[in-house]
């Protein structure tokens, strides 16, 4: 029997049972992961941002976990020598309606605590040569690293605690009785104390086995990007972000520096018929089912048609994705361009068609499930891990006095 039993060998699993082997070293935990290795999803098809929380409302999970979840990724790549940059990042303004946006951004940003600097055009272009634009925000804090390596380094401790990993083993089913749950697999039941379901993509059908009705569901969204050439690199110094729509949880596509050194432009964002659907003509009948039979996603269909074509029109055409990207840097073109591998985001559409920009962590009678853990949760793992911990705190040491009365 387990203690603790972790679904999904992303990011944030691991960083939960990173806490779970520090908070409770002579519990049992488990990592059940349905891939051959971790990280192969989100968290290995990212921008590799360390998100520094200037874009959430206050008060909100991602706001407070994004902040603190910066810090604690910085300290986590000193502790264990993982190479990461504080780069920062510039937010640029490149039309009169996007000037409010902006300000509104700087507003939010200082009220989540954020030291920030307002660039006149400029300070922007000593800052960004080749980037234009009328406004900027440089946000000092914004970090690159990669994920993967964080996702291992985690792994690692985890073993080096005690904790176990099982790759190539799916969760199918849970059955959750007073005292323990069992999980079923392709490779047996497992019995466990407590889960912690953190599925990502498919984070809402594992919830759901435990019989939770959920009042969201989880639609993929595909992020497609570019890399620039690498004579072509010089373009982008640091990080160069456009300014989002607010009607949406996505930041618009980005250049990004990578820690080895590549530019990566993306990611876009168009619906992905298959959940772990990473190439154009991907389909998947189930989550093809799942998503058009949902009435709520109709619902943002027609309310959002006109983005949702363009985005579709700059994933088809290159030449689309190179204009809209010329605002920013007109000199690009697209024989700087080469295709890079995609990732697909998953994002909770709630039942009355709201696509949920926070984090929804919830509980079911002995199991907790992150239901909507989109960006920055990569930034805000470690935060997410350790809040996880805390929710569960109060049900472990109880179980922990009765076995011990009862000894
Ligand atoms: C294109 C893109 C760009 C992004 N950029 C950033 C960024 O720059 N900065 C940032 O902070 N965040 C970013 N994010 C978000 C970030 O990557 C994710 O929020 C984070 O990786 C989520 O981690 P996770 O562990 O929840 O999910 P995942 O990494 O998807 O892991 C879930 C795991 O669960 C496993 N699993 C699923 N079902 C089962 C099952 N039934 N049984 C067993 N295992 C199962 C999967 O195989 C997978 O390995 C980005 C995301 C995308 C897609």
């Amino acid at each position: 029997m387990y203690d603790f039993t972790v679904i999904g060998g992303g990011i944030v699993g691991l960083a939960t049972a990173y806490h779970l082997v520090h908070a409770y070293p002579q519990a049992a935990v488990l990592v059940l992961e349905k891939e051959q290795s971790l990280g192969l999803h989100q968290t290995g098809n990212n921008s590799g941002v360390i998100h520094s929380g200037i874009y959430y409302k206050p008060g909100s999970l991602k706001a407070r976990f994004a902040t603190e979840g910066n810090r604690r990724i910085v300290e986590f790549c000193q502790k264990y020598r993982i190479p990461y940059e504080q780069c920062g990042k510039v937010i640029v303004a490149t039309a009169e309606a996007e000037r409010p946006l902006l300000h509104t951004l700087y507003e939010r940003g200082i009220a989540n605590g954020l030291t920030l600097r307002k660039l006149t055009p400029n300070e922007l272009q000593e800052r960004e040569p080749h980037v234009h634009g009328l406004e900027a925000i440089f946000v000092p804090s914004t970090g690159i690293v990669d994920y993967v390596q964080v996702l291992n380094t985690l792994a690692r401790v985890v073993e080096e605690k005690g904790g176990e990993i099982r790759v190539g083993t799916r969760v199918e089913g849970m059955e959750e009785e007073a005292e323990f749950i069992d999980i079923g697999t392709n490779a047996g039941t497992v019995q466990t104390r407590f889960a912690i379901n953190c599925a990502g993509l498919f984070s809402d059908r594992v919830a759901r086995m435990t019989g939770l009705s959920l009042g969201m569901k989880i639609v993929p969204f595909r992020g497609e990007y570019y890399e620039l050439k690498p004579e072509k690199r010089h373009l982008v110094k640091h990080l160069v972000y456009p300014v989002p729509n607010p009607a949406f949880p996505f930041l618009g596509v980005h250049f990004t520096r990578m820690v080895d050194g590549s530019v990566h432009v993306g990611p876009n964002a168009v619906l992905s018929l298959k959940r772990e659907g990473y190439r154009k003509g991907d389909v998947n009948l189930r989550d093809s089912w799942d998503v058009l039979t949902y009435p709520a996603f109709w619902k943002i269909a027609f309310r959002y048609m006109s983005v949702g074509l363009s985005e579709m029109v700059r994933s088809y055409s290159q030449r689309a994705f190179v204009r809209s990207i010329q605002r920013f840097i007109p000199e690009i073109t697209a024989d700087d361009l080469v295709p890079a591998p995609a990732g697909v985001r998953a994002q909770a559409l709630t039942r009355d068609g709201r696509l949920v920009d926070d984090f929804i962590i919830v509980r079911s009678k002995r199991a907790v499930h992150v239901c909507n853990a989109p960006s920055p949760a990569a930034t805000a793992s470690l935060v997410i891990g350790e809040h996880i911990v805390s929710l569960m705190a109060e049900s472990y040491t109880s179980h922990k006095k009765r076995v011990t009365k009862s000894v």
